[in-house]
């Protein structure tokens, strides 16, 4: 299956008691995670395409130990177009020989799933670093071995993250983030023909945007149903904003005037029948929250028809209204990508 004739491929995250039945114009992705303790696990949606994750990330956060052979027989009991084999992401604070191990083991089960299970010619690949040299071999070893048309960048990480201690579920933007991103895709786009998928960067406007420009073609976007469920709704060309009077130690930035203004102008389903449903419901929320990230997504594909000079004159625009200092994220990619570090070349 190739999906490459698609242009930058946006993965819907989709759970077991979906947001939507109907998915069959979504690719979507899911989690073996979220059926592991299924007796017959089922697909309760229908997707028009399937990335099937291990759950391996989560399952690792949460110190859980998942089996080969049940992660196996669910991914080919949902048939995904796509499967992520079981691997072993690094936490924070392990030390180089941990990560090496924990690699060791993820190409172990690469090439299990490859060669002993249905889901052969159809594996997306996780690429897992922890340096420069590790970065171009691991690149390396994937290419050689693995029949895969995407590679995934999983934890890509330098030096400094053996010291590490915050919250590792969602990316924060840092330019440390950005330059590990920037230094992988470059590798891979000189060196392989993979097309390249990002994970976790695809459920806020402004990393969305940024992962596209430093040369993304797919990314998943999961935070949308998470962020609805915290009380948060996504704002277009912007960030998130909190709606609700709860209380929790997460971010609480509330929309301000103009911002709401912007979200009158919203096309979603909710925002054009019943806005308020948003501040009470956190389905409304969630559909919401998807319109918004498709849409972006969606500008970013016409934008890049058009070439990557209206791609870069829009992204000036949309960062330099934003209020909450990344406008320094924004310099800082596009002088990573005219002025490429000598070793990066
Ligand atoms: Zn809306």
């Amino acid at each position: 299956m190739r999906l490459s004739s698609e242009k930058l491929l946006l993965w819907i995250g989709e759970q077991d008691n979906p947001i939507k039945i109907n998915r069959l114009k979504d690719n979507v992705t899911d989690s073996v995670i979220n059926y592991y303790g299924q007796q017959k696990p089922k697909l309760s949606y229908k997707p028009g395409r399937l990335l099937l994750d291990s759950g391996a990330f989560t399952a690792t956060m949460r110190g859980l130990k998942l089996s080969r052979e049940r992660v196996i027989a669910i991914q080919e009991r949902f048939n995904p177009d796509l499967a992520i084999p079981l691997d072993y992401p690094f936490k924070p604070g392990m030390t180089v020989r941990e990560m090496r191990y924990a690699w060791k083991k993820t190409k172990e089960n690469m090439l299990f799933w490859q060669n002993n299970t249905t889901l052969s010619g159809r594996i997306l690949p996780t690429l897992h670093s922890w340096s420069k040299k590790a970065l171009q071999q691991n690149i390396q070893w994937i290419y050689k071995h693995i029949d895969a048309e995407y590679i995934a960048l999983g934890v890509v990480v330098d030096k400094f993250f053996m010291n590490f201690r915050g919250f590792f579920r969602d990316r924060q933007p840092s330019l440390s983030i950005i330059r590990n991103l920037y230094n992988a895709i470059s590798i891979i786009k000189r060196t392989t023909d993979f097309k390249i998928h990002v994970m976790g960067m695809g459920s806020s406007p402004l990393m969305l945007h940024i992962t596209y420009y430093l040369g993304a073609d797919s990314m998943d976007t999961i935070g949308w149903r998470r962020k609805a469920a915290f009380g948060k709704i996504i704002l277009p060309e912007r960030g998130e904003r909190y709606v609700c009077d709860r209380v929790g130690n997460f971010s609480r930035r509330r929309p301000t005037i103009h911002e709401l203004k912007i979200l009158s102008e919203c096309d979603c389903e909710i925002c054009r029948v019943n806005p308020t449903l948003l501040f009470t419901d956190w389905r409304a929320r969630a559909i919401h929250n998807e319109f918004v990230i498709k849409r972006e997504a969606e500008k970013a594909r016409q934008l890049l028809n058009i070439g990557r000079d209206a791609y870069e004159e829009y992204l000036d625009r949309v960062f330099a209204k934003s209020k909450y200092g990344l406008q320094y994220l924004w310099k800082y990619v596009k002088l990573l990508v005219k002025y490429p570090p000598l070793t990066v070349r």
